[in-house]
């Protein structure tokens, strides 16, 4: 089938060019190692168990995580009289084995997942981070990305080299107001934090842990998950509530934005050390749209069913007529289940993921990355051929993984390729702890969606709005970043931010101008204007329209968009 000049008789796909301004090199670069997602930014855990050895439940509870971190993992733990650090680059299962979880003694731990984001993938950056400092011990685990690294080291003095991450600084800060507060056995952690950690600005959900107590702190916007779980005789700390599971703890409660936690011997105790005026609940709503397990629980909803749900909200808004709606593996099969259930398409298959291979691997020409996808995705040939396809996916971010993905469905024959986002253009860069590269490097930075549509070589393209993803999450009144759909930042960020800030690197924060005033796409607003949320290639037919209509027109846009 012929589409208006994008995709010619014999099916295969001849989408034009990039625009200037979008770096497709860099994003096809950035997209074979990770798959065209952003990359999260680290799980933490924390396990308290008086007279339990926790070696095994912290790597349980770091294995639950490590979705949120491949790079490298870690755990601390304290016998009571010295805390013992084993950490390496890599997965959880290839850093730990019996041998290496034997030497981690004692009865509290705590564990970490990493990718990086201010900080390069390298050991010295691996967490937890510790400290021995006077005669206090601590060791320190961080979720999220601060956007005043820079700022921190220069203030505190801090030769250029001496400190490489974000997570360093903040150890480096927290040591000396440690020395400060005298030379006991470790009961000075907790005044020290509530001392620096109003200096720290950005995202930081963090686990410490000293000899004898584990500690919680979850940043005054709350941008990063953190929850408390119960053991029969112990709590756990942890990013996401399946960590919790995993180690037979039962879930109690998130912790609030600006609250921090702290368990010992006497029990649990909550504190807030930061200004009330700070506290705004922000959490990412990414969190909800991708980076979280499906099988969390975020503000009491579960992530799985707000998934679902997204898919449903997209139905309604973008209606099309179709053969089979498909989910792009995995993270597009729970809105793909919504769409089709709204819709009453029937669900299917249309790709296979290969589940073996890893999250990176070299590609070093752009041939060779062309067939990247092809070693990650593999299509069902005897679903696709013939069929107007519906492929539902949570983002597209740099967009060169989707391009490819919909070239290899045209070449198995699909006849219509309708495009559906469950979430809006992700247009700006995140600084809280996803690493989505530069502007630069973000499809949607650069291109209206008209031009994305043809880009990718879809006959219909449309995002779903963000009302419709709030609704969809159902949690009324709660707060969310949406800085990369909408470019309102919680927290500002200074022109210097950027992963490798203590190391030399590139900025990559955003035009002051344009990030203040969030008016670039908006004529004004931070919402994205319906017409540029559903663009269809053709016109709708006559008398087309309504749930299963292919030629429906989008969000009452009708035409092509263009
Ligand atoms: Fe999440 Fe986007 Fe905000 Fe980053 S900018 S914290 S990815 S919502």
């Amino acid at each position: 089938m012929c589409h208006d000049g994008i995709v010619t008789p014999s099916g295969a796909s001849r989408a034009p060019a990039a625009p200037p301004g979008y770096d497709a090199s860099a994003a096809a670069s950035a997209d074979a190692a990770d798959g065209g997602k952003p990359r999260e930014a680290c799980g933490v855990f924390a396990v308290h168990a008086p007279g339990q050895p926790v070696a095994h439940l912290a790597y349980l509870g770091i294995y639950a995580l490590q979705h949120r971190g491949q790079e490298s993992a870690g755990i601390a733990a304290s016998d009571g009289d010295h805390l013992t650090v084993v950490k390496d680059m890599g997965l959880v299962s290839n850093v730990f084995d019996d041998r290496t979880l034997a030497a981690l003694d004692g009865d509290l731990a705590i564990g970490h997942t990493r990718y990086s984001t201010t900080g390069s993938s390298m050991w010295k950056n691996s967490q937890p981070v510790f400290r021995d400092v006077e005669h206090t011990q601590f060791a320190l685990a961080h979720n999220g990305n601060l956007v005043n690294t820079a700022s921190l080291a220069e203030e505190a003095g801090m030769l250029p080299g001496t400190v490489s991450s974000d997570t360093d600084a903040m150890a480096e800060w927290i040591s000396r107001a440690v020395g400060e507060h005298g030379v006991d056995d470790g009961g000075s952690l907790v005044p020290a934090l509530c001392e620096v950690l109003p200096r720290f600005e950005g995202a930081f959900s963090l686990v410490l842990m000293d000899r004898s107590r584990i500690i919680g702190v979850r940043d005054p916007r709350g941008f990063r998950p953190l929850c408390l779980g119960k053991l029969d005789s112990g709590w756990v700390l942890a990013s996401e509530t399946p960590a919790l599971d995993i180690v037979g703890a039962h879930f109690v409660r998130e912790l609030d934005p600006g609250e921090m936690v702290v368990v010992d011997a006497s029990g649990v105790r909550s504190l807030r050390p930061f200004d009330e005026v700070e506290v705004d609940p922000r959490l990412c709503l990414f969190e909800f749209v991708y980076f979280a397990r499906p099988d969390s629980q975020l503000y009491g909803r579960n992530v799985h069913q707000a998934r679902v749900h997204m898919g449903e909200r997209l139905a309604d808004q973008s209606p099309v007529r179709a053969d089979l709606v498909m989910g792009v593996p995995e993270s597009g099969i729970p809105a793909a289940e919504g769409f089709a259930r709204r819709s009453g398409i029937p669900f299917g298959h249309g790709l296979v993921k290969n589940r073996y291979i890893g999250r990176t691997f070299i590609a070093p020409s752009q041939e060779m990355r062309s067939l990247g996808v092809r070693m990650k995705l593999n299509p069902l040939r005897d679903n696709i051929a013939g069929a107007r396809l519906v492929v539902v996916d949570d983002s597209i971010v740099r967009g060169t993984t989707t391009r490819a993905m919909v070239q290899m469905l045209r070449e198995s024959g699909a006849a219509e390729v309708h495009m559906r986002i469950s979430s809006p253009p992700y247009r700006w860069p995140c600084f809280y702890g996803m690493d989505t590269g530069t502007r630069g490097e973000l499809l949607a930075a650069n291109m209206e969606v008209d031009e994305i549509r043809d880009y990718l070589g879809v006959d219909t393209l449309s995002y779903l709005h963000l009302d419709g993803l709030l609704d969809a999450v159902g949690a009324p009144g709660a707060g969310f970043c949406t800085a990369c759909l909408t470019g309102d930042y919680p927290v500002p960020i200074p022109p210097e931010a950027g992963k490798g800030v203590l190391e030399g690197g590139t900025t990559s924060a955003p035009e002051p101008q344009s990030l203040f005033q969030g008016t670039m796409f908006g004529g004004g607003s931070s919402e994205l204007p319906a017409q540029e949320a559903a663009v269809a290639l053709r016109s709708p037919a006559a008398g087309g329209g309504g749930p299963g209509d292919a030629t429906a027109p989008e969000d009452g846009e009708g035409s092509n968009g263009g």
